[in-house]
């Protein structure tokens, strides 16, 4: 079977770049050896999306320390790519069955050969303090697929069944399926604070900043304001609903952490001089970290969930304090809360949301679902840099 890694061997990770399609093993359960397979899966992956992170190790500017200690502490010098994913159940450990349960045999998402699934990125150990508390979002021991073990840019990948999602494809097409995990990194966050009635401004309009665009409109948000470098970025934020759109121009500035005074003057404008009730952080670079907050109302809340290396500065630290500002930080997804609230978003027609994810922010397939079998990292790397989310289609 093929796969995409970032194979170490002879390559420093500062000087390499992209992954390479590489022949692989065929993962298989052999309980006799290893009793975890007893409740593994193995998955026939169908469709895979190209999430930012990947991104980000696709230029090797994330996740260094992380995926070079995994190498190491597994003493090997490749990793399979990816983490959202959406296939079939090909083959189950003697455990599995036993891992569910419902008094109504036919609502129980069962995980059995055939099963459609998809599953968190962030495989947590259920044993922790937090996974113990239902916090597995947090687990102290989590691996993180694609970034910590091998991911699931393979036509094959073996996966613990307690970390699937039964799918219903009747519901939710199969490419939609494949981004449940960052499509609930947005019901995640939204589900932080009730937006219903709020003025929501949203900074960076890529994937995830998308997705909380037409999640912010179907759970009642007044008004939706989407900020962003690219022009593109905020057509698409239009599309999916934005009531106003906000291009970050490039300005002079002393420091490049500092806030963009004209984004600052255009969302208090918009909000009759009060500021946004709820500003929502899905970049990740410090001047929008400041954006955010400054174009935050007093007591109002501030979102984070972009995340870059480094140190960040805000000025005048305590006038957060004063101006109560809530803070929130978002990692991952309510496991399976969040799940089964995306699924409930998605699979109900009538709201729109499915369209406008397929429509608009996968461009109806068009140029966005590749094909693994003809991977070449030129057009990939180009392809990636033209739209803002990429699916594969793993068929071989
Ligand atoms: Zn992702
Ligand atoms: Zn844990």
């Amino acid at each position: 079977m093929h796969g995409l890694i970032i194979d170490t061997t002879n390559q420093p990770w500062e000087e390499s770049r992209g992954f390479q399609l590489a022949e692989l093993e065929r993962p298989s359960l052999d309980e006799a050896h290893n009793s975890d397979d007893a409740s593994s899966v193995i998955v026939k992956v169908k469709y895979a999306g190209v999430c930012g992170s990947d991104r980000g190790l696709w230029y090797r500017n994330a996740f260094k320390d992380q995926f070079l200690a995994a190498l190491e502490r597994d003493k090997k010098p490749s990793r399979v790519v990816g983490h959202e994913f959406v296939g079939e159940v090909v083959e189950v450990g003697s455990k599995v069955n036993s891992l569910y349960w419902d008094p109504d045999p036919k609502n129980v998402a069962k995980i059995e050969v055939g099963s459609l699934v998809s599953g968190d990125s962030h495989v947590t150990c259920g044993k922790c303090y937090q996974c113990r508390l239902g916090e597995a979002n947090v687990c102290m021991n989590e691996a993180i697929l694609g970034i910590t073990i091998d991911g699931i840019f393979a036509q094959y990948v073996k996966l613990p069944a307690k970390n699937l999602w039964a799918m219903d494809s009747s519901r939710i097409r199969p490419e939609v399926a494949a981004i449940m995990d960052p499509f609930g990194n947005a019901i995640h966050a939204l589900s932080k604070v009730d937006v219903r009635g709020q003025r929501v401004a949203i900074f960076g309009a890529g994937p995830i900043g998308l997705f909380s665009v037409l999640i912010a409109q179907k759970f009642g948000a007044a008004k939706v304001i989407a900020v962003d470098v690219s022009a593109a970025n905020l057509e698409l934020a239009k599309r999916c609903g934005a009531d106003e759109t906000i291009l970050i121009e490039p300005s002079e500035k002393a420091n490049a952490w500092e806030h963009d005074t004209s984004v600052i003057e255009r969302i208090r404008e918009l909000t009759y001089g009060k500021g946004v009730d709820v500003s929502m952080e899905m970049a990740g670079p410090a001047s929008s970290v400041n954006n955010a907050i400054d174009s935050t109302r007093r007591g109002g809340h501030v979102i984070l969930f972009g995340v870059k290396d480094g140190d960040m500065t805000i000025p005048h630290f305590p006038r957060l304090i004063v101006a109560g500002l809530t803070i929130h930080c978002v990692i991952g997804r309510e496991i399976f809360k969040t799940w089964q609230l995306s699924q409930r978003v998605l699979s109900q027609t009538s709201n729109g949301v499915q369209d406008k994810v397929w429509n608009v922010i996968l461009n109806g397939g068009k140029d966005t679902v590749l094909n693994l079998s003809e991977f070449d990292p030129a057009v990939f790397e180009q392809t990636m840099n033209e739209h803002p989310k990429l699916i594969f289609n793993m068929e071989m």
